[in-house]
């Protein structure tokens, strides 16, 4: 599923190819994405500019003056820009062409991506109740502090949790809590400032190196399968069951918290 950094590293591929560019037509081949496309993308798409690339959260934004389409490419989804003329696949369910004769092509094989459209002025109910985003100044310890005060609920489930903070997914909370020397059951309440504010900046700079990773090594902007391929040398924890710690040397365990796959040094995490 693309995580956060992947979602990063498209919105930057295609903002270089959409910014400044009037959407000529917009090409619905299926509308039974995650939700239905609704009647506005076709109403109100054709002719507007692109002002912008934006992502928030998971969800990308193609801001215009009318309102943003809200793309998300859910567990198999993926973006590129290609020649119009260029014929479509089995999967291909939109295009959204573009006034150079290029088009943003959605290719999505299992459906849960979407295309929606949030009115300007508004907030869409799905990006409604989000928390900050990690690599925002909003986002850091004192916020995770804050907000888990008189919680019992494991604090891995407090840091993936999007009213929390948006886009620490399951690879990158179990990194965090490993670099910060958190253990995940750990109850969130019980967890002090200090470590609090070493998790926050762990998440930071293991995310913020994972986009870095993401806009370096892949070709273009297109990453078909979207798996965080490029950061699996890199991992201390995560999909480590049994091979010995990176610091201590103790084996990784495993085990599922809520109904995640959680990785975690027993020696190093507490
Ligand atoms: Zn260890």
């Amino acid at each position: 599923m693309p995580e956060l950094p992947e979602v990063e590293t498209t919105r930057r591929g295609i903002a270089a190819h959409l910014e400044g560019h009037r959407i000529t037509r917009a090409i619905l081949r299926r509308r039974d994405l995650r939700w239905p496309i609704p009647a506005a993308i076709e109403r109100e798409l054709p002719g507007r500019r692109i002002e912008m690339v934006d992502r928030r959260a998971k969800y990308l934004l193609l801001g215009t003056v009318a309102g943003s389409a809200l793309l998300h490419l859910g567990m198999s989804g993926s973006l590129r820009v290609i020649d119009a003329a260029t014929p479509a696949g089995k999967h291909d369910h939109y295009d959204l062409e573009i006034d150079d004769g290029r088009a943003l092509r959605f290719n999505d094989p299992r459906r849960f991506g979407c295309l929606l459209w949030q009115p300007a002025g508004d907030v869409h109910p799905l990006l409604a109740g989000l928390g900050p985003e990690p690599l925002s100044a909003d986002f850091d310890g004192d916020h995770l502090w804050r907000l888990s005060r008189g919680r019992r609920a494991a604090v891995k489930g407090v840091v993936m949790d999007q009213a929390v903070v948006v886009g620490v997914g399951n690879i990158y909370a179990s990194e965090a809590l490993f670099a910060a020397g958190i253990h995940p059951a750990r109850a969130a309440g019980r967890v002090s400032r200090e470590r609090y504010a070493r998790l926050a900046a762990a998440a930071k700079v293991i995310l913020a190196h994972a986009i870095e990773r993401g806009g370096t090594t892949l070709r273009d902007f297109l990453r078909p399968d979207g798996a965080p391929g490029y950061f699996e040398q890199e991992l201390m924890v995560y999909g480590r069951a049994g091979q010995p710690c990176r610091h201590c040397g103790a084996p990784i365990r495993a085990r599922m918290l809520g109904q995640r796959n959680t990785f975690f040094c027993p020696h190093c995490q507490h």
